[in-house]
């Protein structure tokens, strides 16, 4: 019996890790559950369920206080309840704030199954410091690698390949006009609202790549993305032999989920498997940087290092909560980045101490974006 905790049970990730634990109610126990101030009733109706004696909340939980459930509040509830004795966190929390309780974690022993890639983009540097056991990927591509890692040795990797579905703008050539219900729609993932709107931009493709370099300890050289709109290989390596390994699936994030919360174990049947005897067309195509410049952003970013990709984070969070509340136009997102990167990149302290730093970068940052973009 694996003992779990959930940070972000209410979003996409959550609720399946939840379907999870439903369909094998002897592998897991949950033992603690957190959620952001929106979404309180389905979390204490998630706690009862699954029999959870623990839930941290950002919002106001007076209403269920009494009720035999040990409720944490406060800002900083999520980081506490990380630091609960357990045997795996899965963070699916979005956005960069979901480094403190992903710290919290690694820092009280725990593992944690990462499925909040900001942790690694803001503060990639202070997370692996503890250790690269202590991760283990959710992000389709990242538990594509590191599925596929298993089977060779790190020293023998000659490059790694993102795969990027493209989104569903991949063959639109004109950009301004696009709007929220056209970004939302995407072509073969079903996620979160955030995620979504980065996985049209392919910012969501840049934050993969910081992702990678952190959790593989690769350079960015060795880093590769490519489109490949079908969404069934999730991430190949390259080894130095010329030979390639790849990971496939259907597009569905119980996959990732189920093993990273499993691991080394798989799950029986954690999502369905491809049907070999029909017939598929799969295609790969280069990433079109000049319509896409997220990419490239995110790579020099990267490069830099230090708080520079906790820059382009916070400011793409400022953006896309903007153009998701209909305040500015889809292309204005990548260029609000750009220029917060432009001006702010060169003053990011080039070594991050400590999650106060990160913090004092992202304030900077989201000021920013926010007067850039008048929100
Ligand atoms: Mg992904």
């Amino acid at each position: 019996m694996r003992e779990i905790v959930i940070l972000g049970s209410t979003g996409s990730i959550g609720v399946q890790a939840l379907e999870i634990v439903a369909a094998h109610p002897t592998k897991f126990k949950v033992v603690g559950l957190s959620a952001g101030s929106r979404n309180i009733d389905l979390l204490m109706e998630q706690a009862h369920r699954f029999h959870v004696p623990i839930v941290a909340t950002t919002g106001d939980a007076s209403a269920y206080r009494g009720k035999g459930i040990e409720i944490i509040d406060g800002e900083n509830s999520s980081t506490t309840l990380a630091a609960l004795t357990c045997d795996i966190v899965l963070n699916g929390i979005t956005g960069s704030i979901g480094l403190g309780p992903t710290l919290a974690a690694v820092a009280a022993g725990n593992i944690v199954a990462l499925a909040n890639k900001e942790s690694l983009v803001a503060g990639g540097d202070l997370v692996m410091a503890y250790g690269r056991e202590k991760i283990i990927p959710v992000d389709s591509e990242h538990s594509a690698l590191f599925q596929c890692l298993l089977a060779g040795r790190m020293n023998d990797v000659r490059k790694v390949v993102l795969t990027a579905s493209g989104g569903p703008f991949r063959d639109r050539s004109d950009l301004s006009s696009v709007t929220v219900k056209d970004a939302l729609n995407h072509p073969t993932w079903s996620m979160g609202s955030v995620v979504t709107i980065n996985s049209a931009t392919l910012v969501n493709k840049g934050l993969e790549i910081i992702e990678a370099h952190h959790l593989f300890d690769l350079p960015y050289s060795k880093i590769d993305a490519v489109i490949h709109p079908q969404s069934y290989i999730h991430s190949m390596v390259e080894f130095k032999d010329g030979s390639t390994l790849a990971q496939a699936s259907p597009p569905n994030m119980k996959g990732p989920i189920a093993y990273a919360l499993a691991y080394p174990d798989r799950i029986s049947e954690a999502t369905e498997p491809i049907d070999w005897l029909r017939k598929h067309s799969w295609t790969f195509e280069p990433i079109d940087t000049e319509r896409f410049p997220a990419i490239e952003l995110a790579r020099r970013c990267g490069e830099l290092g230090g708080g520079t990709t906790a820059i382009f984070n916070a400011a793409n969070e400022v953006a896309v909560d903007a153009f998701l509340k209909e305040k500015i136009a889809f292309t204005e997102i990548v260029e609000t980045v750009e220029k917060v990167v432009q001006k702010l990149g060169a003053s990011a302290p080039a070594r991050l101490r400590d999650l106060t730093d990160v913090s004092a970068i992202e304030k900077d940052a989201r000021t920013l974006a926010s007067e850039l973009l008048g929100v």
